[in-house]
Protein backbone atom coordinates (compact mmCIF):
# COMPACT_ATOMS: atom_id res chain seq x y z
CA UNK A 1 0.00 0.00 0.00
CA UNK A 2 0.99 3.15 -0.80
CA UNK A 3 0.35 6.38 0.25
CA UNK A 4 1.47 9.74 -1.44
CA UNK A 5 0.63 13.40 0.14
CA UNK A 6 1.18 16.24 -1.70
CA UNK A 7 2.44 19.44 0.01
CA UNK A 8 4.85 19.38 2.91
CA UNK A 9 3.21 22.13 4.78
CA UNK A 10 1.25 21.87 8.09
CA UNK A 11 -1.42 19.53 6.97
CA UNK A 12 0.89 17.61 4.76
CA UNK A 13 3.65 17.05 7.65
CA UNK A 14 0.91 16.26 10.24
CA UNK A 15 -0.86 13.74 7.84
CA UNK A 16 2.33 11.65 7.67
CA UNK A 17 3.25 12.00 10.91
CA UNK A 18 -0.23 10.96 12.12
CA UNK A 19 -0.27 7.85 9.87
CA UNK A 20 3.21 6.53 11.77
CA UNK A 21 1.74 7.43 14.86
CA UNK A 22 -1.20 5.65 14.43
CA UNK A 23 1.25 2.20 12.87
CA UNK A 24 0.44 2.52 9.30
CA UNK A 25 3.29 0.71 8.10
CA UNK A 26 2.47 1.95 4.64
CA UNK A 27 4.63 3.26 2.12
CA UNK A 28 4.61 7.05 2.25
CA UNK A 29 5.76 9.67 0.24
CA UNK A 30 5.46 13.18 0.70
CA UNK A 31 5.46 15.84 -2.10
CA UNK A 32 6.79 19.17 -1.45
CA UNK A 33 7.52 22.71 -3.52
CA UNK A 34 7.73 24.97 -0.84
CA UNK A 35 9.40 28.08 -2.46
CA UNK A 36 12.54 29.14 -1.31
CA UNK A 37 13.49 25.47 0.57
CA UNK A 38 15.92 23.42 -0.41
CA UNK A 39 14.17 20.39 0.42
CA UNK A 40 10.51 21.66 -0.28
CA UNK A 41 9.60 21.74 3.27
CA UNK A 42 7.56 24.84 4.77
CA UNK A 43 7.95 26.73 7.75
CA UNK A 44 5.41 27.03 10.50
CA UNK A 45 3.58 30.08 9.77
CA UNK A 46 2.10 31.66 12.66
CA UNK A 47 5.73 33.11 13.63
CA UNK A 48 6.50 34.51 10.35
CA UNK A 49 4.18 37.63 11.00
CA UNK A 50 4.94 37.67 14.42
CA UNK A 51 8.04 36.91 16.19
CA UNK A 52 10.21 36.11 12.82
CA UNK A 53 9.21 39.46 11.48
CA UNK A 54 9.90 41.06 15.09
CA UNK A 55 13.11 39.74 16.10
CA UNK A 56 16.33 39.68 13.98
CA UNK A 57 17.10 36.78 16.01
CA UNK A 58 14.10 34.56 15.67
CA UNK A 59 14.72 32.24 13.08
CA UNK A 60 11.88 30.39 10.91
CA UNK A 61 11.51 26.86 12.48
CA UNK A 62 10.51 24.29 9.43
CA UNK A 63 7.89 21.83 10.58
CA UNK A 64 9.98 18.62 10.05
CA UNK A 65 13.73 19.20 10.71
CA UNK A 66 16.65 17.40 8.82
CA UNK A 67 15.88 13.68 9.39
CA UNK A 68 13.02 13.97 11.24
CA UNK A 69 10.72 12.44 7.82
CA UNK A 70 13.57 9.59 7.28
CA UNK A 71 13.30 8.82 11.12
CA UNK A 72 9.02 8.29 10.22
CA UNK A 73 10.17 6.13 6.89
CA UNK A 74 8.70 8.79 4.98
CA UNK A 75 10.37 9.24 1.38
CA UNK A 76 10.70 13.17 0.73
CA UNK A 77 10.51 13.95 -2.82
CA UNK A 78 11.09 17.42 -3.52
CA UNK A 79 9.24 18.30 -6.45
CA UNK A 80 6.08 20.25 -8.01
CA UNK A 81 2.84 18.18 -8.74
CA UNK A 82 1.21 19.40 -11.94
CA UNK A 83 -1.35 16.84 -12.39
CA UNK A 84 -3.39 14.36 -11.41
CA UNK A 85 -4.51 11.15 -13.18
CA UNK A 86 -7.51 9.66 -11.21
CA UNK A 87 -8.11 7.06 -14.03
CA UNK A 88 -4.72 5.67 -13.45
CA UNK A 89 -4.30 6.60 -9.97
CA UNK A 90 -1.12 8.58 -10.79
CA UNK A 91 0.32 12.19 -9.47
CA UNK A 92 2.32 13.75 -12.15
CA UNK A 93 5.31 15.31 -11.01
CA UNK A 94 7.15 18.40 -12.73
CA UNK A 95 9.10 17.05 -15.27
CA UNK A 96 6.48 14.11 -16.36
CA UNK A 97 7.62 11.56 -13.26
CA UNK A 98 4.78 9.42 -12.66
CA UNK A 99 4.04 8.53 -8.84
CA UNK A 100 0.87 5.88 -8.11
CA UNK A 101 -0.99 5.58 -5.31
CA UNK A 102 -3.40 3.43 -3.39
CA UNK A 103 -4.53 6.27 -1.29
CA UNK A 104 -3.93 10.05 -1.63
CA UNK A 105 -3.80 12.96 0.39
CA UNK A 106 -4.00 16.72 -0.71
CA UNK A 107 -2.50 19.42 0.99
CA UNK A 108 -1.50 22.20 -1.02
CA UNK A 109 -2.95 24.71 0.76
CA UNK A 110 -3.58 27.93 -0.46
CA UNK A 111 -1.41 30.91 -2.18
CA UNK A 112 -1.60 34.74 -1.28
CA UNK A 113 -3.74 36.81 -3.61
CA UNK A 114 -1.76 39.52 -5.28
CA UNK A 115 -3.36 43.31 -6.31
CA UNK A 116 -5.38 43.08 -9.38
CA UNK A 117 -3.18 44.37 -12.34
CA UNK A 118 0.26 44.57 -10.12
CA UNK A 119 3.02 41.56 -11.03
CA UNK A 120 5.61 40.96 -8.53
CA UNK A 121 8.00 44.02 -8.15
CA UNK A 122 10.75 45.30 -5.58
CA UNK A 123 9.30 46.93 -2.40
CA UNK A 124 6.01 45.09 -2.93
CA UNK A 125 5.91 41.91 -0.64
CA UNK A 126 2.88 39.09 -0.08
CA UNK A 127 3.62 37.23 3.01
CA UNK A 128 3.15 33.49 3.12
CA UNK A 129 6.75 31.35 3.24
CA UNK A 130 9.96 32.01 5.34
CA UNK A 131 11.47 33.76 2.83
CA UNK A 132 8.84 36.03 1.98
CA UNK A 133 8.81 36.99 5.86
CA UNK A 134 12.66 37.21 5.81
CA UNK A 135 11.97 39.53 3.26
CA UNK A 136 9.84 42.18 4.69
CA UNK A 137 11.98 41.93 7.91
CA UNK A 138 15.54 43.16 6.16
CA UNK A 139 13.29 45.64 4.21
CA UNK A 140 11.33 47.28 7.12
CA UNK A 141 14.37 48.32 9.10
CA UNK A 142 12.90 50.90 11.60
CA UNK A 143 11.78 54.05 10.47
CA UNK A 144 11.08 53.08 6.90
CA UNK A 145 7.63 54.19 6.18
CA UNK A 146 5.44 50.61 5.45
CA UNK A 147 2.00 50.56 3.67
CA UNK A 148 0.03 47.30 4.49
CA UNK A 149 -2.82 46.88 2.74
CA UNK A 150 -5.86 44.08 3.85
CA UNK A 151 -7.08 44.74 7.26
CA UNK A 152 -7.42 40.49 8.02
CA UNK A 153 -5.33 38.60 9.82
CA UNK A 154 -1.78 38.86 7.97
CA UNK A 155 -2.52 42.82 7.45
CA UNK A 156 -3.57 43.67 11.63
CA UNK A 157 -0.89 41.34 12.82
CA UNK A 158 2.22 42.88 10.49
CA UNK A 159 0.63 46.09 10.77
CA UNK A 160 1.06 45.93 14.30
CA UNK A 161 4.44 43.69 14.17
CA UNK A 162 5.74 46.38 12.66
CA UNK A 163 4.87 49.52 14.30
CA UNK A 164 5.90 48.38 17.23
CA UNK A 165 9.60 47.51 15.45
CA UNK A 166 9.54 51.29 14.99
CA UNK A 167 8.43 52.11 11.33
CA UNK A 168 5.52 54.03 10.92
CA UNK A 169 2.53 52.06 9.20
CA UNK A 170 -0.48 52.76 7.57
CA UNK A 171 -3.57 49.74 7.27
CA UNK A 172 -5.41 50.34 4.01
CA UNK A 173 -8.71 48.66 4.08
CA UNK A 174 -11.84 48.74 1.55
CA UNK A 175 -14.21 47.53 4.22
CA UNK A 176 -15.21 49.67 7.33
CA UNK A 177 -13.74 48.08 10.17
CA UNK A 178 -10.70 45.90 10.32
CA UNK A 179 -11.23 41.97 10.83
CA UNK A 180 -14.37 42.75 9.96
CA UNK A 181 -14.89 39.15 8.16
CA UNK A 182 -13.51 37.21 10.99
CA UNK A 183 -14.89 39.87 14.00
CA UNK A 184 -17.68 41.21 12.88
CA UNK A 185 -18.55 45.02 12.73
CA UNK A 186 -19.00 45.69 16.05
CA UNK A 187 -15.94 43.73 17.58
CA UNK A 188 -13.99 44.16 14.22
CA UNK A 189 -15.01 48.18 15.29
CA UNK A 190 -13.62 47.53 18.92
CA UNK A 191 -10.04 46.03 17.09
CA UNK A 192 -10.08 49.26 15.08
CA UNK A 193 -10.09 51.56 17.90
CA UNK A 194 -7.26 50.06 19.49
CA UNK A 195 -4.75 49.89 16.61
CA UNK A 196 -5.69 53.90 16.25
CA UNK A 197 -4.56 54.62 19.83
CA UNK A 198 -1.70 52.33 19.61
CA UNK A 199 -0.53 54.53 16.45
CA UNK A 200 -1.41 52.71 13.60
CA UNK A 201 -2.48 55.57 10.47
CA UNK A 202 -5.95 53.29 9.50
CA UNK A 203 -7.59 54.04 6.44
CA UNK A 204 -10.91 52.57 5.75
CA UNK A 205 -13.26 52.45 3.29
CA UNK A 206 -10.39 52.65 0.46
CA UNK A 207 -8.50 50.82 -1.45
CA UNK A 208 -5.18 50.81 -3.72
CA UNK A 209 -5.41 53.15 -6.77
CA UNK A 210 -1.93 52.26 -7.94
CA UNK A 211 1.78 51.81 -6.36
CA UNK A 212 4.43 54.89 -7.24
CA UNK A 213 8.52 53.92 -7.88
CA UNK A 214 10.55 52.76 -10.30
CA UNK A 215 11.69 49.19 -11.31
CA UNK A 216 13.49 49.14 -8.50
CA UNK A 217 12.04 50.64 -5.46
CA UNK A 218 8.74 51.88 -4.27
CA UNK A 219 7.95 55.59 -2.76
CA UNK A 220 4.42 55.42 -2.51
CA UNK A 221 0.43 54.44 -2.80
CA UNK A 222 -2.09 56.14 -4.13
CA UNK A 223 -5.26 55.02 -2.54
CA UNK A 224 -8.91 55.51 -4.75
CA UNK A 225 -9.26 58.46 -2.73
CA UNK A 226 -6.88 60.42 -4.34
CA UNK A 227 -4.57 60.59 -1.00
CA UNK A 228 -0.72 59.80 -1.61
CA UNK A 229 0.96 57.39 0.79
CA UNK A 230 4.78 57.75 1.00
CA UNK A 231 6.42 54.50 1.51
CA UNK A 232 9.34 52.22 1.28
CA UNK A 233 7.55 48.76 1.95
CA UNK A 234 4.30 47.46 0.87
CA UNK A 235 3.07 44.79 2.22
CA UNK A 236 -0.07 42.79 0.66
CA UNK A 237 -2.13 40.84 2.82
CA UNK A 238 -5.51 40.71 0.44
CA UNK A 239 -6.29 37.01 1.24
CA UNK A 240 -5.79 33.63 -0.05
CA UNK A 241 -6.84 31.04 -2.84
CA UNK A 242 -6.94 27.59 -2.51
CA UNK A 243 -4.21 26.12 -4.17
CA UNK A 244 -6.00 24.14 -6.66
CA UNK A 245 -3.94 25.10 -10.31
CA UNK A 246 -2.47 21.71 -10.84
CA UNK A 247 -5.99 19.84 -10.03
CA UNK A 248 -7.80 21.81 -12.99
CA UNK A 249 -9.54 19.07 -15.24
CA UNK A 250 -8.23 16.11 -13.09
CA UNK A 251 -12.60 15.25 -12.67
CA UNK A 252 -12.23 16.15 -9.22
CA UNK A 253 -15.07 19.10 -8.02
CA UNK A 254 -12.87 22.44 -7.86
CA UNK A 255 -15.28 24.66 -6.12
CA UNK A 256 -13.14 27.20 -4.07
CA UNK A 257 -11.26 24.03 -2.37
CA UNK A 258 -11.44 20.14 -3.06
CA UNK A 259 -14.91 19.20 -2.08
CA UNK A 260 -15.00 16.70 0.12
CA UNK A 261 -17.53 14.67 2.43
CA UNK A 262 -17.23 14.80 6.15
CA UNK A 263 -14.49 12.76 6.51
CA UNK A 264 -12.39 14.47 4.24
CA UNK A 265 -13.27 12.01 1.11
CA UNK A 266 -13.44 14.23 -2.13
CA UNK A 267 -16.22 13.72 -4.04
CA UNK A 268 -16.10 12.25 -7.20
CA UNK A 269 -13.11 10.09 -6.54
CA UNK A 270 -11.94 7.02 -4.41
CA UNK A 271 -9.29 7.14 -1.89
CA UNK A 272 -8.68 10.46 -2.46
CA UNK A 273 -8.80 13.18 0.51
CA UNK A 274 -8.11 16.78 1.52
CA UNK A 275 -6.44 18.30 4.13
CA UNK A 276 -6.03 21.73 5.45
CA UNK A 277 -6.64 25.02 4.06
CA UNK A 278 -7.21 23.67 0.63
CA UNK A 279 -10.36 21.41 1.80
CA UNK A 280 -14.19 22.61 1.25
CA UNK A 281 -16.24 19.98 3.63
CA UNK A 282 -19.42 19.37 4.83
CA UNK A 283 -19.20 20.20 8.09
CA UNK A 284 -22.15 18.06 9.95
CA UNK A 285 -22.67 21.26 12.57
CA UNK A 286 -23.14 23.67 9.99
CA UNK A 287 -24.77 21.91 7.95
CA UNK A 288 -23.31 23.38 4.74
CA UNK A 289 -20.29 22.88 2.78
CA UNK A 290 -16.72 25.10 5.04
CA UNK A 291 -13.50 26.00 4.41
CA UNK A 292 -11.40 27.14 7.03
CA UNK A 293 -7.63 28.51 6.61
CA UNK A 294 -6.59 27.91 9.98
CA UNK A 295 -3.75 26.39 11.67
CA UNK A 296 -5.77 24.42 14.29
CA UNK A 297 -8.14 23.18 11.15
CA UNK A 298 -4.92 21.72 9.38
CA UNK A 299 -3.65 19.68 12.34
CA UNK A 300 -7.12 18.71 12.83
CA UNK A 301 -7.99 17.70 9.64
CA UNK A 302 -4.78 15.75 9.00
CA UNK A 303 -5.29 13.95 12.50
CA UNK A 304 -8.90 13.00 10.97
CA UNK A 305 -7.64 11.57 7.39
CA UNK A 306 -4.62 9.55 9.58
CA UNK A 307 -7.22 8.13 11.24
CA UNK A 308 -9.34 6.99 8.45
CA UNK A 309 -6.54 5.27 6.82
CA UNK A 310 -5.33 3.72 9.42
CA UNK A 311 -9.14 1.93 10.10
CA UNK A 312 -10.75 4.61 12.46
CA UNK A 313 -12.92 6.31 10.31
CA UNK A 314 -13.46 9.91 11.90
CA UNK A 315 -15.95 12.85 10.97
CA UNK A 316 -14.76 15.98 10.90
CA UNK A 317 -16.98 18.44 13.00
CA UNK A 318 -14.79 20.50 15.41
CA UNK A 319 -16.03 24.13 16.30
CA UNK A 320 -13.17 26.32 14.19
CA UNK A 321 -10.63 28.02 16.41
CA UNK A 322 -7.71 30.76 15.31
CA UNK A 323 -6.07 33.11 18.00
CA UNK A 324 -3.75 36.07 16.53
CA UNK A 325 -1.88 38.08 18.29
CA UNK A 326 -1.58 41.62 17.92
CA UNK A 327 -1.38 44.63 20.07
CA UNK A 328 0.70 43.19 22.68
CA UNK A 329 -2.26 40.41 23.31
CA UNK A 330 -3.96 37.37 22.22
CA UNK A 331 -7.18 37.82 19.67
CA UNK A 332 -9.00 34.02 19.86
CA UNK A 333 -11.99 33.41 18.26
CA UNK A 334 -13.58 29.86 18.94
CA UNK A 335 -16.67 29.29 15.85
CA UNK A 336 -18.03 31.24 13.29
CA UNK A 337 -19.10 34.99 13.85
CA UNK A 338 -21.67 35.85 11.41
CA UNK A 339 -22.31 39.58 10.67
CA UNK A 340 -25.92 39.69 11.19
CA UNK A 341 -24.65 38.22 14.91
CA UNK A 342 -26.02 39.85 18.05
CA UNK A 343 -22.80 40.67 20.21
CA UNK A 344 -23.24 40.34 24.50
CA UNK A 345 -19.94 40.98 26.53
CA UNK A 346 -19.67 38.76 28.93
CA UNK A 347 -16.09 39.04 30.31
CA UNK A 348 -14.38 42.55 30.96
CA UNK A 349 -15.08 45.30 28.22
CA UNK A 350 -14.43 46.25 24.80
CA UNK A 351 -11.49 48.60 25.36
CA UNK A 352 -9.74 45.97 28.03
CA UNK A 353 -9.51 42.03 28.20
CA UNK A 354 -13.15 41.08 27.23
CA UNK A 355 -15.06 37.61 26.42
CA UNK A 356 -18.23 38.64 23.85
CA UNK A 357 -20.64 36.31 22.57
CA UNK A 358 -22.14 36.26 19.33
CA UNK A 359 -25.56 34.78 18.16
CA UNK A 360 -28.70 34.74 16.69
CA UNK A 361 -32.11 33.10 16.52
CA UNK A 362 -31.40 31.83 20.23
CA UNK A 363 -28.27 29.99 19.14
CA UNK A 364 -24.60 30.33 19.96
CA UNK A 365 -22.52 31.60 16.96
CA UNK A 366 -18.97 32.20 18.31
CA UNK A 367 -17.24 33.71 21.64
CA UNK A 368 -14.23 35.55 20.80
CA UNK A 369 -11.85 36.74 23.33
CA UNK A 370 -8.95 39.48 23.76
CA UNK A 371 -6.45 38.86 26.23
CA UNK A 372 -8.57 36.46 28.18
CA UNK A 373 -7.65 33.23 27.25
CA UNK A 374 -8.94 31.60 30.65
CA UNK A 375 -12.28 33.47 30.79
CA UNK A 376 -13.00 31.91 26.98
CA UNK A 377 -12.39 28.01 27.96
CA UNK A 378 -15.99 27.56 29.51
CA UNK A 379 -17.10 29.30 26.26
CA UNK A 380 -15.36 27.41 24.25
CA UNK A 381 -17.11 24.08 25.54
CA UNK A 382 -20.08 25.16 25.31
CA UNK A 383 -20.03 25.48 21.90
CA UNK A 384 -18.27 21.72 21.44
CA UNK A 385 -21.78 20.72 22.73
CA UNK A 386 -23.73 23.40 20.55
CA UNK A 387 -25.16 25.22 24.00
CA UNK A 388 -28.16 27.81 23.18
CA UNK A 389 -27.28 31.33 23.14
CA UNK A 390 -29.46 32.14 27.16
CA UNK A 391 -27.70 28.90 28.48
CA UNK A 392 -24.17 30.45 27.20
CA UNK A 393 -24.78 34.37 28.11
CA UNK A 394 -26.21 32.75 31.52
CA UNK A 395 -23.37 31.34 32.42
CA UNK A 396 -20.91 34.03 33.11
CA UNK A 397 -23.75 35.51 35.02
P1 LIG B 1 -0.10 25.65 3.35
O1 LIG B 1 0.59 26.11 4.59
O2 LIG B 1 -0.60 26.68 2.39
O3 LIG B 1 0.92 24.67 2.61
C1 LIG B 1 0.72 24.08 1.37
C2 LIG B 1 2.05 23.56 0.86
O4 LIG B 1 1.84 22.89 -0.37
C3 LIG B 1 3.08 24.64 0.61
O5 LIG B 1 4.35 24.24 1.06
C4 LIG B 1 3.06 24.77 -0.91
O6 LIG B 1 4.27 25.29 -1.43
C5 LIG B 1 2.83 23.35 -1.30
N1 LIG B 1 2.29 23.19 -2.66
C6 LIG B 1 1.35 23.95 -3.28
N2 LIG B 1 1.11 23.50 -4.51
C7 LIG B 1 1.93 22.43 -4.67
C8 LIG B 1 2.14 21.52 -5.76
N3 LIG B 1 1.46 21.63 -6.90
N4 LIG B 1 3.05 20.54 -5.60
C9 LIG B 1 3.74 20.39 -4.43
N5 LIG B 1 3.57 21.22 -3.39
C10 LIG B 1 2.68 22.22 -3.51
N6 LIG B 1 -3.44 30.40 11.53
C11 LIG B 1 -3.83 30.49 12.84
O7 LIG B 1 -4.77 29.80 13.24
N7 LIG B 1 -3.18 31.34 13.70
C12 LIG B 1 -2.16 32.12 13.30
O8 LIG B 1 -1.62 32.88 14.11
C13 LIG B 1 -1.75 32.05 11.95
N8 LIG B 1 -0.75 32.84 11.51
C14 LIG B 1 -0.38 32.80 10.19
C15 LIG B 1 0.63 33.64 9.74
C16 LIG B 1 0.98 33.65 8.40
C17 LIG B 1 2.07 34.58 7.92
C18 LIG B 1 0.32 32.81 7.48
C19 LIG B 1 0.69 32.83 6.03
C20 LIG B 1 -0.69 31.96 7.92
C21 LIG B 1 -1.04 31.95 9.29
N9 LIG B 1 -2.04 31.11 9.77
C22 LIG B 1 -2.43 31.17 11.08
C23 LIG B 1 -2.74 30.15 8.88
C24 LIG B 1 -2.05 28.76 8.90
O9 LIG B 1 -0.65 28.89 8.88
C25 LIG B 1 -2.54 27.96 7.70
O10 LIG B 1 -3.91 27.69 7.92
C26 LIG B 1 -1.75 26.68 7.50
O11 LIG B 1 -0.42 26.97 7.10
C27 LIG B 1 -2.40 25.78 6.44
O12 LIG B 1 -1.58 24.68 6.23
P2 LIG B 1 -1.69 23.79 4.92
O13 LIG B 1 -0.64 22.73 5.07
O14 LIG B 1 -3.08 23.38 4.70
O15 LIG B 1 -1.35 24.75 3.70
P1 LIG C 1 -7.96 37.65 5.11
O1 LIG C 1 -8.03 37.49 6.60
O2 LIG C 1 -8.96 37.03 4.24
O3 LIG C 1 -7.94 39.22 4.87
C1 LIG C 1 -7.73 39.82 3.61
C2 LIG C 1 -8.17 41.27 3.72
O4 LIG C 1 -7.70 42.02 2.61
C3 LIG C 1 -9.68 41.40 3.74
O5 LIG C 1 -10.05 42.32 4.73
C4 LIG C 1 -9.96 41.89 2.33
O6 LIG C 1 -11.16 42.63 2.22
C5 LIG C 1 -8.78 42.78 2.08
N1 LIG C 1 -8.60 43.07 0.66
C6 LIG C 1 -8.83 42.24 -0.39
N2 LIG C 1 -8.55 42.87 -1.57
C7 LIG C 1 -8.11 44.13 -1.24
C8 LIG C 1 -7.66 45.25 -2.01
N3 LIG C 1 -7.58 45.22 -3.35
N4 LIG C 1 -7.29 46.37 -1.34
C9 LIG C 1 -7.33 46.43 0.00
N5 LIG C 1 -7.75 45.38 0.79
C10 LIG C 1 -8.14 44.25 0.17
O7 LIG C 1 -6.55 37.12 4.57
P2 LIG C 1 -5.07 37.51 4.99
O8 LIG C 1 -5.06 38.44 6.13
O9 LIG C 1 -4.37 37.88 3.73
O10 LIG C 1 -4.48 36.13 5.48
C11 LIG C 1 -4.16 35.11 4.54
C12 LIG C 1 -4.34 33.76 5.16
O11 LIG C 1 -3.49 33.57 6.28
C13 LIG C 1 -5.74 33.54 5.63
O12 LIG C 1 -6.01 32.20 5.35
C14 LIG C 1 -5.66 33.76 7.11
O13 LIG C 1 -6.63 33.02 7.82
C15 LIG C 1 -4.27 33.25 7.40
N6 LIG C 1 -3.68 33.93 8.55
C16 LIG C 1 -4.14 33.71 9.75
C17 LIG C 1 -3.60 34.38 10.81
C18 LIG C 1 -4.16 34.16 12.11
O14 LIG C 1 -5.07 33.40 12.16
N7 LIG C 1 -3.66 34.77 13.16
C19 LIG C 1 -2.60 35.28 10.70
C20 LIG C 1 -2.15 35.50 9.46
C21 LIG C 1 -2.70 34.82 8.39
P3 LIG C 1 -12.48 41.85 1.64
O15 LIG C 1 -12.91 41.00 2.78
O16 LIG C 1 -13.38 42.95 1.29
O17 LIG C 1 -12.03 41.02 0.46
Amino acid sequence: MRIVVVGASLAGVRTVQGLRRRGSDAEVVLVGDEPGTRDGVAADRPPLSKEVLADPSTAPTPLAGPGALADLDVRLVTARATDLDLGRRAVVLHGGEELPYDALVLATGSAPRALPGLGPRPGVHLLRTAADALAVRAAALPGRRVVVVGGGFIGTEVAWTLHAAGCPVTLVEPLPALLLRGLGPQLGAALTRRHVAAGVDVRLGVSVASVEGGDDRVTGVTLTDGSLLPADVVVLGLGTVPATDWLAGSGLDLRDGVVCDERLAARGARDVFAVGDLARWHHPRYGEDVRVEHWTNAVETAGVVAAGLTGTPTVHDAVPYVWSDQLGTRVQVVGRVRPSDEVRVVHGDLAGPFVALTGGDGRLSAAVGVGAARALLPYRKLLARGAAWDEAVGAGA
